[in-house]
């Protein structure tokens, strides 16, 4: 899944390629990834794009002061076509595609856009036309960004404070802070030597200090490694930059202990006992009914 370090890439790569360029249509290929319907995505066609920007995991295209606001969700992804005046009309329901953004042709003769696609049977990938990008419900409600030099020390300790959440709960929160999703979460937790399961408001001054350190560097660090990359190498780069997410059974990089991991209904975490739970594996619960 993209999070914040992948979408602030893709926000780039598109802006380079597509700011300035006139949209000759936008085609909904699964109808269920349009979430808006007035006004309605035809009134996209024939407007320049003249921004794209990032709200936490969403990406946002300004074109001419109406916005396409793109979720990519779980298993959703986009790749830019260099040229799509060859490109068939797609049938709804077979495949991947679910949106295809049409450009005007350049001087080369050559249409480029981009296609969202969804890979797998959970179909969550979300676009919405609207005119501002706040009538999005999921980008109104979120909570501070980590890049923005407004997250500190202090915003921090006054989201966790009181909280009585587990702080990876907490971190993947959108509402508490923008662009965490299931992989960074881990990685930031990894960072700060902290157990995923430790409760928010039992954090000390010290470790919120930490914490605050390892979301803000952990983030940094991935949108530095993403920065410049294609959006069809941005999987590849996440995945290799992970020192924790999914990556159960191998070494951890700082101390040699086995990562371990603990499966829930829909997802998993993988942690490192030695970094992060004092040597304890943490209970899972799949694992205990199994030896039941
Ligand atoms: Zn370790």
């Amino acid at each position: 899944m993209p999070e914040l370090p992948e979408v602030e890439s893709l926000t780039a790569f598109l802006g380079e390629r597509a700011v300035g360029r006139t949209i000759a249509g936008v085609d909904v290929v699964a109808f269920q990834a349009l979430k808006t319907f007035d006004p309605p995505v035809t009134a996209l066609g024939g407007l320049t794009v003249t921004g794209v920007s990032r709200h936490g995991k969403f990406l946002d295209l300004d074109c001419d002061g109406l916005h396409l606001v793109i979720h990519l969700a779980r298993a959703g992804w986009l790749r830019w076509r260099d040229d799509l005046s060859g490109a068939r009309p797609v049938r709804p329901g077979k495949g991947p595609l679910a949106v295809r953004v049409r450009l005007a042709p350049d001087a080369d003769g050559l249409a480029p856009g981009f296609e969202l696609t969804e890979a797998g049977t959970q179909k969550r990938l979300a676009v919405y036309v609207v005119k501002n990008p706040d009538e999005v419900p999921g980008v109104a409600a979120l909570g501070p960004d980590p890049l923005d030099e407004s997250f500190d020390v202090a915003a921090l300790k006054r989201i966790v404070g009181g909280n009585r959440t587990q702080i990876k709960g907490l971190l993947r929160d959108q509402k508490v802070v923008a662009g965490i999703g299931n992989a960074y979460s881990d990685e930031v937790l990894h960072a700060a030597k902290m157990s995923p399961f430790k409760v928010a408001a039992t954090l000390t001054d010290a470790q919120i200090a930490d914490l605050h350190d390892a979301i803000v560097t952990t983030l940094r660090e991935a949108v530095e490694r993403a920065r410049g990359l294609a959006a069809k190498d941005l999987k590849a780069e996440k995945k290799s930059g992970l020192r924790v997410h999914n990556r159960a059974g191998q070494p951890c990089d700082v101390c040699g202990d086995t990562i371990r991991e603990v499966s829930f209904a829909d997802s998993s975490l993988q942690y490192c006992p030695t970094c992060q739970t004092g040597g304890k594996p943490l209970a899972d619960r799949r694992m205990s009914k199994l030896l039941k």
